[in-house]
């Protein structure tokens, strides 16, 4: 029989944490599959991994970090502790089902996903979802009913994406090991450093958590007996040291008002689109003093790691990955090595490569992500679940959350920024406001023209659109939340400070 309540919450991670803080007023339901919140900071986190945003960017606007001025960047286990301590502070953990599953959801309501018009009330006072929930301990499903759901399951973590190979040519014919970086999170210090130490590895990826992986494994070869690691890499991205750039603050080339004002955004009209068109080259020429940079700094060239592409489209699309310190030392020391390839495949001693060249390996470590969509349609039902993965590859979400063509259902955490928290518990209070009936939702026309246009944007800005990300235009997105909610949107004391200061959680603390 299924147990009613009014909201529930999919996932314990920053987004789900964020939406259950928003909408305690209505008591939700969190159901956690793990038992553990922080999601990616528990479960898709290496020893190395740190919050590569500075902390006091990935903050909730109520709970600043303990010597939130401090530029060291927090471990996985800090940002735990840092979530863990918020959600005691505001009394969230009674609100959290651990080891809880959710493995089907149902739509009971009345709504059809075709019905264009008003999107109606949220709490319509009786349920719209039921949610099958699977729990550790009992090894049962329970069936939940709510009248709102929000899913917060995340981009990442959880389910890997493993790459395809032609027949008799995967995995099965390799005599070493193979394993996903999911697998290797799993792993303790001892056991990781035992699974590299003297081994020939090969690290399949040249994103953050491969980079990060390939120095631990240099970290583990040190000495006579070391092998060396090499990173197979497909799609070079660029990466950056710090967040400096000849003498400049990093923050001052993207995240001030003055500096997306360059940019593509939403909703400019004619004018200001056309201004927005003739500034385009003031936009290539800032993504080339940045590339200048990164070549000047790093042993780009040297390496053959220098992306065709502009830094840009890496930054429009969140995938800047911070270097750890001393990535560039192992490979001159000749324990990192690269191997560029756009195929490769397994043979009996390690991996081959469309030269035909073959690469002996003891352990193959695909760091090559996850498939955060399969997430969703394992559990999102028919006809919804088309929505999650329409031809464009982009999921439509107004303000980042809504679903036009989904009722009573919201998404936090799959529109990516430079801050996923400050995005996450901006979009949270929004919604909170929107649950409430504080404010109604356009027409889901209006809604499907807005998300429309951040998608054209998105597409125009990085050939990595597919990723939906709003970093270049993340402040106007902030702006449009706030004028929705009848906040005012320039919120910063001074025009000097609206200008060249950077907008982060703080700057949207609560309006009374
Ligand atoms: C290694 C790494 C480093 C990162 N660094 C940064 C950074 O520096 N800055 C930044 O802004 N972002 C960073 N990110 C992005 C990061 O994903 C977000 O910042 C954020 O933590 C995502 O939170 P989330 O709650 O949306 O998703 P998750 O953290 O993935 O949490 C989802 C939760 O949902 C649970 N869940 C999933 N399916 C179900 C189900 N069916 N039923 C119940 N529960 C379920 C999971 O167990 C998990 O706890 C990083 C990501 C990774 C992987």
């Amino acid at each position: 029989m299924a147990v009613f309540s009014k909201i529930g919450i999919i996932g314990g991670g920053i987004s789900g944490l964020a939406a259950a803080k928003q909408l305690s007023n209505h008591d939700p339901v969190v159901f956690e599959a793990t038992d553990s919140l922080g999601g990616v900071w528990k479960h898709s986190s290496f020893k190395s991994t740190k919050l590569q945003t500075p902390r006091c960017d990935y903050e909730f606007s109520d709970y600043p970090w303990p010597e939130r001025d401090n530029s060291s960047f927090p471990t996985s286990k800090e940002v735990l502790e840092y979530l863990y301590d918020y959600a005691r502070e505001f009394e969230l953990l009674r609100l959290v089902r651990f080891n809880s599953k959710v493995v089907e959801i149902r739509f009971v309501g009345d709504r059809k996903a075709t019905d264009l018009g008003d999107y109606g009330t949220l709490l319509p006072g009786k349920p719209v979802w039921e949610v099958a929930v699977r729990t550790d301990q009992l090894d049962t499903v329970e069936w939940y009913a709510f009248e709102f759901l929000v899913v917060c399951t995340g981009k990442y973590g959880d389910v890997p994406k493993i790459p395809e190979f032609p027949h008799n040519k995967g995995p099965e014919i390799f005599k070493g090991q193979v394993l996903h970086t999911l697998d290797y999170c799993k792993l303790d210090e001892e056991a990781s450093t035992q699974l590299f130490r003297g081994k020939k590895v090969v690290v399949v990826g040249y994103k953050k958590s491969a980079i990060d992986l390939a120095l631990e494994c240099a970290q583990a070869n040190q000495g006579p007996e070391g092998q060396t690691c090499t990173m197979v890499v497909r799609t070079l991205h660029w990466t950056v040291p710090h967040y400096w750039v000849w003498g400049l603050p990093f923050y001052l080339f993207y995240s001030t008002r003055s500096s997306q004002f360059l940019h593509e955004r939403p909703n400019l009209g004619l004018w200001r689109t056309a201004l927005s068109n003739l500034l385009s080259p003031a936009r290539k020429a800032v993504s080339k003093i940045i590339e200048s940079y990164l070549v000047w700094k790093l042993p780009l060239d040297k390496y053959g790691l220098k992306p065709d592409h502009p830094f840009e489209e890496d930054y429009a699309s969140c995938q800047m990955a911070i270097l750890p310190e001393n990535f560039f030392t192992e490979a001159d020391k000749g324990n990192i090595a690269f191997k560029r390839a756009s195929k490769w495949w397994f043979c009996e001693k390690g991996v081959e490569f469309e030269d035909k060249t073959k690469l002996k390996a003891d352990v193959v470590v695909l760091a090559t992500g996850y498939d955060g969509k399969k997430k969703l349609k394992d559990i999102i039902p028919e006809p919804f679940r088309s929505l999650i993965e329409p031809p464009s590859g982009m999921m439509h979400l107004y303000r980042g959350t809504i679903n036009p063509l989904i009722p009573n259902m919201a998404f936090v955490g799959y529109i990516e920024s430079v801050s996923n928290l400050h995005t996450a518990e901006l979009r949270c209070k929004w919604l909170a406001r929107l649950v409430d009936d504080e404010f109604k939702l356009p027409t889901v026309e209006r809604m499907l023209q807005q998300t429309n246009k951040e998608m054209e944007i998105m597409k125009r800005t990085t050939r990595f659109y597919k990723r939906s990300c709003i970093s270049t235009f993340s402040i106007n997105h902030s702006d449009e939340i706030c004028e929705e909610m009848g906040w005012t949107s320039w919120r910063k004391r001074n025009w000097l400070a609206e200008a060249f200061s950077p907008y982060n959680s703080q700057d949207y603390e609560e309006e009374k």
